[in-house]
């Protein structure tokens, strides 16, 4: 039984959920056909539309409480508030993606939830 915790932490850390050693992305969010370190095959893991799904959520969970932190400690108009939280929760989407993704494919490797081509 593979740990799922381990796996999934090692994955946020860009670093393949099986071995630890070698990197899982080849790029922003390209996975490398095999890890380098123990030729596991990390590329036969389809996470699919998940990470987008779970950055999402958690995005929306934070966007709230920015909202509401921006509007009352800095006191700025609303153009400029929405304009600030646009460029904002874009680079903290795009950011979190790469972490989500990583600990999707670890979650999915802990599980064996392999493309088995069904
Ligand atoms: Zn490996």
């Amino acid at each position: 039984m593979r740990d799922s915790r381990s796996a999934m932490l090692r994955g946020t850390l860009n670093r393949c959920p099986c071995c630890g050693e070698g990197r899982v992305f080849s790029g922003y969010l390209k996975i490398v056909p095999r890890c380098e370190a123990c030729d596991e095959p990390l590329g036969a893991y389809p996470s699919a539309d998940g990470p987008a799904f779970f950055t999402i959520t958690i995005m929306m969970l934070l966007l709230i409480p920015m909202i509401g932190f921006g509007w009352t400690v800095f006191r700025s108009d609303p153009m400029t508030l929405l304009i600030g939280l646009i460029i904002i929760t874009t680079i903290m989407t795009l950011v979190l993606l790469r972490f989500v993704k990583g600990a999707f494919l670890g979650y999915l490797w802990a599980h064996d939830e392999r493309d088995r081509g069904s």
